[in-house]
């Protein structure tokens, strides 16, 4: 038999390095979305408009009016593993924004046609930088940034071809910004597709933006609960049961303002229904909690859809009662309110 035959080990080149990188960040174009608004989000935006074209597979346009990256750093938001937003171990560990992980801009711009313009407020003007050819250029815009995507995965067909239709990949899309909308409801949020606006949410109250995003039926239908001690705020809003869906597509659960999935959590709220909700219905709700960084392991996910809790088990215990708490009282209110 033929010796086994084997090519010498070589370092990959820097693009497919970040063409490889991209596969566990940039799903579809909801993931541009995702990362690009946190962007914003973390650059203290309150305005944030996004544009898209094709359902975001032709192009996804994000523009704030956050604090600007200055000309000189605007290379290096490119870059892999390069972030203004942690330094250290200790502040991974203890870590206040969306991002940290400094990989989203170098993995977009891998694998579309992207742009950068950006201004800072003692800018005299904005600079735009072209991540082909990496020409930095003076551009005109207002303090801010706009991140322009194009074509994504254009040079990674077998990406592309894995993305649906317009259509459904644009639902995606808007569900993403509907999320992030949910859990920030002071920052003004804008939806364009193929030059007409679809979503337009001002800034608002919290329950305003529930309502604004998500419709009156959910506010009508549901019960506000809160509880927190120093280490910890969980609040929300809980549908009753008759508000259950048929899919969990109403079931929105952040935590430190990120959207997450967490199969724990979901239980200890599906668990609060356990005599009232039928076979497959699915509860709907809204819940926020907060709780000091040092508490959760944000660094478990490349999307960070997923987190880990130190005290889990607490976590579960306490959103259970919460939440039996708040149907309990919900039905109480009604027998009392009930004609006799
Ligand atoms: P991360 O968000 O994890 O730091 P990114 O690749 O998403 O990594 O962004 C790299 C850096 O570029 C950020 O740390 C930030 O300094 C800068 N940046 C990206 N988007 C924006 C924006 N919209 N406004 C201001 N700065 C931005
Ligand atoms: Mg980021």
């Amino acid at each position: 038999p033929a010796a086994p035959t084997r090519r010498p080990i070589a370092e990959l080149p820097d693009e497919l390095i970040s063409q490889i990188a991209a596969g566990e960040v940039v799903e579809r174009p909801a993931s541009v979305v995702r990362e690009l608004v946190d962007n914003a989000l973390d650059a203290g935006a309150s305005q944030i408009t996004v544009r898209l074209l094709g359902g975001g597979i032709r192009g996804i346009t994000v523009e704030d009016d956050g604090a600007g990256i200055p000309e000189s750093e605007l290379p290096l938001a490119l870059k892999r593993h390069a972030t203004s937003k942690i330094r250290d171990l200790h502040e991974l560990e203890s870590v206040h924004s969306l991002g940290f992980r400094g990989e989203a801009l170098a993995a977009i711009a891998s694998v579309s046609d992207f742009s950068v313009t950006s201004r800072t407020t003692d800018a005299a003007h904005a600079t735009r930088l072209d991540a082909r050819s990496g020409e930095l250029r003076p551009a005109a815009r207002t303090v801010g940034t706009t991140v322009e995507v194009r074509e994504l995965f254009f040079n990674t067909p077998a990406r592309r071809k894995f993305l649906k239709t317009e259509a459904t990949e644009q639902a995606h899309c808007v569900e993403t910004l509907r999320r992030q909308a949910l859990a920030h409801p002071g920052v003004a949020f804008s939806l364009w597709s193929e030059g007409m606006r679809l979503e337009h949410w001002r800034a608002a109250s919290a329950d305003q933006r529930l309502q604004d995003v998500l419709g009156d039926d959910f506010l009508l239908t549901s019960r506000a609960f809160a509880w927190e001690v120093p280490s910890l705020r969980v609040q929300g809003r809980l549908g009753l049961p008759e508000a259950a869906r048929s899919r969990a597509d109403h079931q929105y659960l952040y935590v430190n303002g990120r959207f997450v999935r967490d199969r724990t959590l979901a239980h200890a709220l599906r668990s609060a229904f356990d005599d009232v909700l039928h076979g497959q219905r699915q509860p709907t709700y809204f819940v926020r909690i907060d709780i000091e960084p040092e508490q959760v392991d944000v660094n478990v996910h490349p999307t960070k859809i997923e987190v880990r809790f130190r005290d889990s088990r607490g976590l579960h215990q306490q959103l259970r009662r919460l939440a039996v708490e708040a149907l309990a009282t919900s039905q109480a209110t009604r027998s009392e309110l009930e004609p006799q």
